[in-house]
């Protein structure tokens, strides 16, 4: 259980750019990704970002979210704007989920609201709920309609895939357009990868569209801070393009998609005019997930990760601290920024 919840909002005077697990992300498209919360109801065996195990969580009070939604749309250009919600964490555990749609379709330019979540707190009733929010598509992750093996990759004993497919199917009922995004663990759901494109094929051909439902295969990938799965080689994406590519001849189904998609394309990115390696001041203002991360504040806007490289630990007395810290990763590609201390 983690240790404490930290809340974000207009007085806590953390910023909401610059954050990877939290907050507004650009990555320089029509795409602003938010991240309202870090907490998830199970724990995958192959969590890239190893929820469920931080010190410290955090949530964002949506109104918090509207300022920078609306400054990021000023930046970018009022139209064709596409929210992305896709936490560290389950996003059905955000209970301001729907008075935060509610307040961003208010803003000029959004056409659509895309949400990722892993499914499993889906119930009719919520269905209905975020249809009358006009969720615009859920991006569900399921990697296998296997209990036993679905059990087995997100830790979660109760994981019932039964009720999860139903509710996919009252998604098809509904205004929800869905798209399944399993993972492909090599090895490991080699099948149950054709058992979802099956059911896919089979969706369709009763007559949903590509649009009702998508699927989107994702290779599976290893960061050093996430858990991973044992025993598996990863492949390369050589490999990964090939195999969807047999695939695609096989199931007679598109399966290598792109940015067009998804209607993705570039539009500015907001980002701070810093560059790897330079020295940067910062306010140290709160706590990271981890015993050797913080938050630093540059300005009003963006904040910063400063990883605390051994022997240092995170301690409240780090508290208000101006310090000096050095660049470790700060692109053009997106509004991320990351930092170490002591250097
Ligand atoms: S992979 Fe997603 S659903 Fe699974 S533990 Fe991580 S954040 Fe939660």
């Amino acid at each position: 259980m983690a240790e404490k919840i930290i809340y974000l909002n207009q007085d806590s005077g953390i910023p909401l750019f610059g954050l990877d697990f939290i907050g507004i992300i650009d990555r320089g498209t029509n795409i602003i990704e938010l991240k309202p919360l870090t907490l998830c109801n199970i724990k995958c065996r192959y969590c890239f970002v190893s929820a469920g195990e931080f010190r410290t969580n955090f949530i964002i009070d949506p109104t918090y979210f509207l300022e920078g939604v609306r400054t990021l749309i000023d930046l970018k250009g009022a139209y064709d704007i596409e929210i992305h919600i896709a936490p560290y964490g389950e996003i059905f555990l955000y209970k301001d989920l729907l008075m935060l749609l509610d307040l961003l379709w208010q803003l000029e330019g959004i056409t659509t609201i895309s949400i990722q979540t892993n499914g499993l707190l889906l119930t009719p009733s919520l269905i209905k709920s975020l249809e009358s929010v006009n969720v615009t598509r859920l991006n569900i992750s399921i990697n296998t309609l296997n209990e036993k093996l679905a059990q087995y990759l997100s830790g979660c004993e109760n994981y019932d895939i039964n009720s999860l497919m139903k509710n996919v199917k009252l998604l098809l009922e509904s205004n929800i357009d869905v798209l399944i995004a399993p993972v492909w663990f090599p090895g490991v759901n080699d099948e149950d990868i054709e058992d979802i494109i099956s059911f896919v094929v089979e969706m369709r051909t009763m007559g949903y569209s590509n649009l009702d439902i998508q699927l989107g295969i994702q290779k599976y990938l290893i960061y050093r801070t996430g858990r991973k799965l044992k025993k598996i080689r990863p492949k390369t994406w050589g490999y990964f393009y090939q195999q969807l590519g047999n695939l695609e001849e096989r199931y007679d189904i598109k399966l290598k998609l792109g940015p067009h998609d998804f209607n993705i394309h570039d539009r500015p990115l907001y980002s701070i005019d810093i560059n790897e390696g330079e020295i940067l001041p910062v306010t140290i203002k709160a706590p990271g997930r981890w015993k050797n991360e913080c938050i630093g504040v540059i300005n009003e806007l963006s904040a910063v990760k400063v990883l605390l490289n051994s022997p240092l630990e995170y301690s409240d007395t780090l508290l208000g601290k101006n310090i000096n810290v050095k660049i470790l990763k700060s692109t053009q590609y997106d509004s991320i920024i990351t930092t170490y201390l002591p250097y």
